[in-house]
C-alpha cells in the first residue's frame, strides 16, 4: 500500500516558532497598526536592501500604485512595461491614468533587454515615453546597465518590479555587486511579501529608494496624504498658534491620499522573516542547483532557463522552457498529470497585452519573444522547505510525463 505523498504546490511560505512569537509580541502590545514595528521593518529592509528609505504598504501591487502616482504617471503619460509580468505592474500605471506601451522579453529568459526597449520607445507616440518598469522574472534581473543606459538617454523614470528578487545580488555595469532594491540602475524598486514571495507577510509589500523627495510623497500618500512635519506646512495661520507652537491636533493635506498603511502585526511577522533572508536564499539557490543538474542537458525539447553574466540570484520561481509541440504534448495536460501525481505547477504568465483589458491597446503578433517564452514556460516546485529528495521526485516525473 502506498501512503500519498505531500502536495508540492509551485511556491508556499516558510514560518517558524520565532516567526509566531513575533506576532503574538506584537498582538500584546500597545499598537496593532502604525506603531513602532513599522519603522523597524522599514529600517531593517533598508539596511536588506542597502537603500536610503524604504517605505512599506499593504502589498506589491500598493507599492507599484504609490510609485505611479508619486512619479505623476497619470493622463498623457507612457510607461514601458514588458508583456511577461503580472497583471500588477502595468494595472499601477493604468489605475493612475497613464498609458501602457508593452515591450517584448528575451524568449529565453523572460527578460527585457536594451533592443526591446529600443523597439518598444519606437512604438511610443512621438517615439517618447516617461518611465520604464523593469521585472526581474523568477529574481534574476537582465542588462540592468544597458537598459540604464537607454532609459537615461530618452530621460525615463526607472522602476524596478522588484517583486519576484528580494536577496538577489548582481556585479552588471560598474564591475561592483549590488543587490536588487539598492537602486543603483533605478529610480525606485517595489517588493512584495505575499506567501508565495521571499519573505512572507501573509500581505505585503515595500518601495526602497534613495530619492528622498519622492520618499516623502509616497510615505504621505501611504496614509491619505497626511503631513504632520511641521517645518514644512504651509498655512500659518491654521498650523500655528499665537505662541508660533504647532497646534497639536493640525495636519496638512496637499493631495489626496489613500490608505495603504500595513499593520505592526505583519511587520512584526516580516521582520522576524528577513532575519532568514539569506537563509531562504540560499536553500533556494541549492535547490535550482539540484535541478539544473537533474534536468540540464536532457533533451533539445526542454531547456533551462538562460541566465544573466553577474547574477546571483535569490530565485522566486524555477522555471523550465518545455517545447510542448514538438513532443506533441499540450501543456494543460502535461499540468494535470503532474498535477494527479502531487506536483503542483503554475504558468508565469499569460503575456499581459493578451489580457482582454490590454488586446485592444497593444497590437498583437508583434511580441514574438514574449509568445515563445509563454509557449514554452512551465514554473516547478521552489521554496525553502522543500527537501532534495522532492526535487528528485518533481524532475523524474515531469520527465516521464514528458516522454523523454
Ligand atoms: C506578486 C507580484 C506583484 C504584486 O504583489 P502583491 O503583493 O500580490 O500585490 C507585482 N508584480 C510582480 C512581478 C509580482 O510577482
Amino acid at each position: 500500500m502506498s501512503t500519498a505523498l505531500p502536495f508540492l504546490p509551485y511556491g508556499r511560505h516558510h514560518i517558524d516558532d520565532d516567526d509566531i512569537q513575533a506576532v503574538v509580541d506584537a498582538l500584546k502590545s500597545d499598537y496593532l497598526t502604525t506603531g513602532p514595528r513599522v519603522a523597524a521593518f522599514e529600517r531593517a529592509l533598508a539596511s536588506a536592501t542597502r537603500a536610503r528609505h524604504a517605505i512599506a504598504c499593504t502589498n506589491g501591487t500598493a507599492a507599484l500604485h504609490l510609485v505611479a502616482r508619486a512619479m505623476n504617471l497619470g493622463p498623457g503619460t507612457v510607461s514601458i512595461v514588458p508583456t511577461v509580468t503580472f497583471l500588477a505592474t502595468a494595472n499601477a500605471v493604468r489605475l493612475n491614468g497613464g498609458d501602457v506601451v508593452f515591450s517584448d522579453v528575451d524568449p529565453d529568459s523572460g527578460l527585457m533587454r536594451p533592443r526591446d526597449l529600443e523597439e518598444a520607445l519606437s512604438r511610443c507616440p512621438g517615439g517618447r515615453a516617461d518611465a520604464v518598469f523593469n521585472v526581474h522574472l523568477a529574481g534574476q534581473t537582465g542588462d540592468l546597465a544597458g537598459l540604464y543606459t537607454i532609459a537615461r538617454h530618452n530621460d525615463l523614470r526607472i522602476v524596478e518590479d522588484g517583486c519576484h528578487a528580494l536577496g538577489t545580488r548582481y556585479s552588471i555595469g560598474d564591475g561592483e555587486e549590488h543587490v536588487v532594491g539598492q537602486c543603483r540602475y533605478a529610480d525606485a524598486t517595489t517588493f512584495s511579501f505575499h506567501p508565495v514571495k521571499a519573505i512572507a507577510m501573509g500581505e505585503g509589500g515595500a518601495i526602497t529608494t534613495n530619492d528622498p523627495d519622492l520618499a516623502a510623497i509616497m510615505f504621505r500618500d501611504r496614509t491619505h496624504g497626511m503631513n504632520r512635519d511641521a517645518a514644512s506646512f504651509v498655512q500659518d495661520d491654521e498650523a500655528f498658534d499665537a505662541g508660533h507652537a504647532p497646534n497639536p491636533w493640525y495636519y496638512e493635506m496637499e493631495a489626496p491620499g489613500l490608505n495603504y498603511r500595513i499593520p505592526d502585526v505583519l511587520c512584526a511577522l516580516g521582520e522576524s522573516q528577513l532575519r532568514k533572508l539569506d537563509a531562504f536564499c540560499e536553500r533556494r539557490r541549492e535547490l535550482v542547483a539540484l535541478y539544473d543538474e537533474l534536468l540540464g542537458g536532457r533533451s533539445a525539447h526542454l531547456s533551462l532557463l538562460a541566465r544573466t553574466p553577474g547574477v546571483t540570484a535569490a530565485w522566486h520561481l524555477y522555471v523550465v522552457l518545455i517545447d510542448f509541440a514538438a513532443l506533441g504534448l499540450a501543456r494543460a495536460d502535461v499540468m494535470r498529470r503532474l498535477a494527479a501525481e502531487g506536483i503542483g505547477t503554475q504558468v508565469h504568465y499569460l503575456p499581459v497585452h493578451r489580457q482582454p483589458y490590454y488586446r485592444d491597446m497593444s497590437p498583437a503578433g508583434i511580441l514574438p519573444g514574449a509568445d515563445r517564452y509563454y509557449a514554452r514556460t512551465l514554473s516547478l516546485p521552489l521554496f525553502p522547505g522543500m527537501e532534495n529528495s522532492d526535487a528528485v521526485r518533481v524532475s523524474s516525473t515531469l520527465l516521464r510525463v514528458l516522454g523523454l
